[in-house]
């Protein structure tokens, strides 16, 4: 699968993306004896900035009718939309083609979502908004989604566009390590516990519960369902 994050900061989000868990899924890896554990997925980033002909760069303008703030122009916005899957025809007749628009008035991203995008899409375009949002023109000519990561604002899109990639690149096959839990409902496994057994903070001692160190694989199932 193919993330195309388009963004005025890459250089923030590529941090993220380049570390632990999609760091790795990003990268052939030599396993044991001539095993080669193939790329899972690619994360490419757009900057519009890089998209602009005017001397200035200039990514943002003065909104039609009025209102405070700038608003994201939708030239540089769309081109390199058409950089990062403009081309691909094919994809985007076979319904591959999946483009979401960064706003906190979009749908609600969920879990659901997720797995949706990770089992139907080949290529998932994110764009990250910044100042008062974006050209309204940009949701028109790229098909986009509009989707929220919660209701709350933040001061751009590249939080919800890291979150959407995180929790989608999960469910690609392949992604979660052996040392990742695999199974969704971990996530709802809230308390685990490690080493060291016993403690100390602040003179206090807290222990681990008896029953996860007492090896009864039944006794420790049914304690956890009752969490
Ligand atoms: N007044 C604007 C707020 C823009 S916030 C509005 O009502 O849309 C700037 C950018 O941050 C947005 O364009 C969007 O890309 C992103 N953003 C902020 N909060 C978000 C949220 N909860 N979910 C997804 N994107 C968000």
């Amino acid at each position: 699968m193919q993330f195309h994050i388009i963004t005025l900061f890459p250089d923030v989000c590529k941090a993220y993306t380049d570390a632990s868990v999609l760091g790795r899924a990003q990268k052939t890896e030599k396993g044991k004896g001539a095993k080669v554990r193939g790329k899972k997925l690619s994360i490419c980033y757009y900057n519009p900035r890089d998209y602009t002909t005017d001397k200035h760069k200039k990514v943002d303008d003065r909104p039609y009718g009025g209102g405070p703030g700038m608003v994201m122009r939708a030239e540089p916005v769309v081109k390199a939309w058409d950089k990062a899957v403009g081309r691909k025809s094919k994809a985007k007749q076979a319904g591959k083609v999946k483009t979401l628009i960064m706003s906190p008035r979009g749908v609600t991203f969920t879990q659901e979502l997720a797995k949706e995008y990770a089992q139907q899409y080949e290529h998932l375009v994110l764009i990250s908004g910044r100042y008062e949002g974006i050209d309204a023109r940009v949701k028109e000519i790229t098909d986009a989604e509009e989707v929220s990561v919660g209701d709350y604002v933040l001061t751009g899109g590249e939080l919800p566009a890291l979150t959407i990639v995180d929790a989608t690149a999960r469910h690609i096959e392949g992604v979660l390590g052996t040392h990742d839990s695999l199974e969704d409902d971990r996530a709802t496994e809230g308390v685990t516990y490690t080493r060291p057994e016993v403690l100390v903070h602040k003179k206090a001692k807290y222990s681990v519960p008896d029953v996860l160190v007492g090896g009864n694989h039944a006794e420790i199932e049914k304690w956890r369902q009752g969490k």
